[in-house]
C-alpha cells in the first residue's frame, strides 16, 4: 500500500470512529428515548411496550418475550443462542441492543437520524429505511457492550455470524457460508451495500 492509501485509509478510520462514537451514543439515546413512557400519558400504548421492537435493557438473545428477539430470523437466533453460549463460557455476556424492529420504530429510527446528521444522505450511513433495513426483516441484531461485540468479531464466523459494516462493530448478520469460508469482506458504511440502493 502506498502511503497516500495509507493516509486515505487511517483517515476513514479516524472518520469511521468518530462517528461510530456519534452513532453510539444516538443509538443509546433514542433507545433510551423511545422506553421512557411519561407518567399519566394518555392510554395508547401498545399491548406491550416492547411490541414495536424497542429493547429493554439487559436484553439477551434467550428473551423470547422480547418480540425483537422473538421475531428475529430463526436460524439467526440460533446461531446467536450458540455463540452466545460459548461467549458466557469466556466470561463475555452478549446483550441485544436490537433485533427485529417494526417498520414504525425504523422510520422513528430514521428521522432522528436525519434531525441529528443534518441529511439524508449522512443519516443514511448509519439507518437504513424500513425498506432496506436487515433489523425490520429480522435478519440483523446490534450487539453489545464493546467486549460482546468485539468477542463476536473475533469468534463469531463458526458460528455463521459476521460483522457486516466497518463503521458498525455491533451489527451481526448471519451468513451461512462463513463456517466454511470465513465472513465475506466489510464494507466500509452501509452506503457501499447494494442492499441499501432506494427501490
Ligand atoms: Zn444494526
Amino acid at each position: 500500500m502506498n502511503s497516500a492509501r495509507m493516509s486515505v485509509a487511517r483517515r476513514s478510520s479516524a472518520l469511521a470512529l468518530g462517528g461510530l462514537i456519534v452513532g453510539a451514543l444516538v443509538l443509546v439515546a433514542t433507545l433510551t428515548g423511545c422506553a421512557v413512557h411519561p407518567a399519566g400519558s394518555p392510554s395508547t400504548d401498545p399491548a406491550s411496550p416492547t411490541d414495536d421492537g424497542t429493547v429493554p435493557p439487559g436484553t439477551t438473545v434467550f428473551d423470547d418475550d422480547v418480540a425483537a428477539v422473538s421475531r428475529l430470523n430463526a436460524q439467526l437466533r440460533d446461531a446467536l443462542r450458540a455463540a452466545s453460549t460459548a461467549a458466557q463460557a469466556d466470561g463475555v455476556e452478549v446483550r441485544i441492543n436490537s433485533g427485529w424492529r417494526s417498520t414504525a420504530l425504523q422510520e422513528r429510527l430514521l428521522r432522528d437520524a436525519v434531525e441529528t446528521y443534518g441529511s439524508p444522505a449522512e443519516a443514511a450511513r448509519w439507518v437504513a429505511t424500513p425498506e432496506t433495513s436487515p433489523h425490520v426483516s429480522g435478519d440483523a441484531v446490534d450487539v453489545g457492550p464493546w467486549e460482546a461485540a468485539e468477542w463476536l468479531g473475533r469468534h463469531g464466523a463458526p458460528y455463521g455470524l459476521c460483522q457486516i459494516y466497518i463503521n458498525e462493530a455491533w451489527h451481526f448478520e448471519l451468513r451461512t457460508e462463513a463456517p466454511t469460508q470465513g465472513c465475506p469482506r466489510m464494507y466500509l458504511d452501509p452506503t457501499e451495500d447494494p442492499r441499501m440502493a432506494p427501490r
